[in-house]
């Protein structure tokens, strides 16, 4: 059996450097530790942390006292002065790249355009930029909510994105804006890793008989990626972890082709591909 693994599959540069700087962590770093809000919707990594001494937690409401780490999907800038205000530690692990998103709708913003982010409305990340531009923006995941955006027809719109977001779902976002509203500027924030993961998945989807899919189920970006190869391959499952594999979808298949979410650690995509080589 031939096994074609993704180049992208697993971790991105921001949860990489995010994970890394959490496993390096000062013994001098006030405790305890929490992490403000998931770094990645997965369970292993979620456990590792744990085995870190890092404390997932929803709100800064159950920081008392020690440090608070930002995930790589930024925050909105309220948190870090009520997180000050509280005299509590920062790691702010925010990636470069969702900087540069809240960077750019502030810029759009300053030109005097009201702010659209293409993206889902309770992640984080789309959060972290609404509360970068005073929370003005108006947040749309579908072609269907941009008849709900509550503009006037004349008003000058910014675009940007989540930095996770569908490529396509993205396109056809911008081109219903661009029907509704007369001067839409766009700046496409999907980052270069998402869109890499994205190709990639079609070209494997559409080269192999059968597609895995490694993530958990709660990840955004792992659903993405398997409606993706699923659109173009009618065989392709999604796993958690390499006990989800089942001997039925594998009979008398010579090649299988391996993507996974950017929150899953790429030891669990080998731990796949070793077994099917087995
Ligand atoms: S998907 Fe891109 S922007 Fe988001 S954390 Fe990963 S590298 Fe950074």
């Amino acid at each position: 059996m031939k096994v074609n693994i993704s180049r992208h599959a697993g971790f991105c540069f921001g949860v990489d450097r995010a994970v890394k700087t959490c496993a390096e962590i000062s013994p001098n770093t006030p405790r305890p530790l929490y992490m403000l809000g998931n770094l990645v919707h997965n369970e292993t990594v979620v456990e590792k942390l744990k085995e870190q001494g890092i404390r997932v937690i929803k709100s800064l409401a159950e920081a008392k006292k020690g440090t608070v780490i930002i995930t790589a999907h930024g925050i909105y800038p309220k948190i870090l002065q009520e997180a000050a205000a509280k005299g509590l530690n920062i790691i702010d692990t925010t990636c470069p790249k969702v900087t540069v998103v809240h960077n750019l709708a502030k810029k759009l913003q300053a030109e005097g355009r009201q702010i659209v982010i293409i993206g889902d409305k309770d992640h984080i990340e789309v959060k972290g930029i609404n509360g970068a531009v005073d929370w003005k923006a108006a947040v749309v995941a579908s072609v269907e909510e941009v008849a709900g955006v509550d503009f006037p027809e004349d008003t000058k719109i910014g675009v940007v994105s989540q930095t996770t977001q569908d490529e396509e779902y993205f396109t056809e976002i911008v081109a219903a804006l661009k029907r509704r509203f007369s001067d839409v500027k766009v700046f496409n924030t999907i980052c270069e890793s998402t869109r890499g993961h994205q190709q990639e998945a079609k070209e494997l989807a559409q080269s192999n008989e059968v597609m895995l899919v490694v993530g958990s189920k709660t990840s955004g970006n792992t659903t993405r990626l398997y409606h993706i190869c699923q659109e173009l391959n009618d065989k392709t499952y999604w796993i958690d972890t390499v006990a989800d594999l089942e001997d039925d979808w594998l009979k008398g298949v010579v090649s299988v082709g391996i993507t996974a979410g950017a929150s899953t650690p790429r030891e669990l995509v080998e731990e796949v591909a070793e077994k099917l080589k087995k």
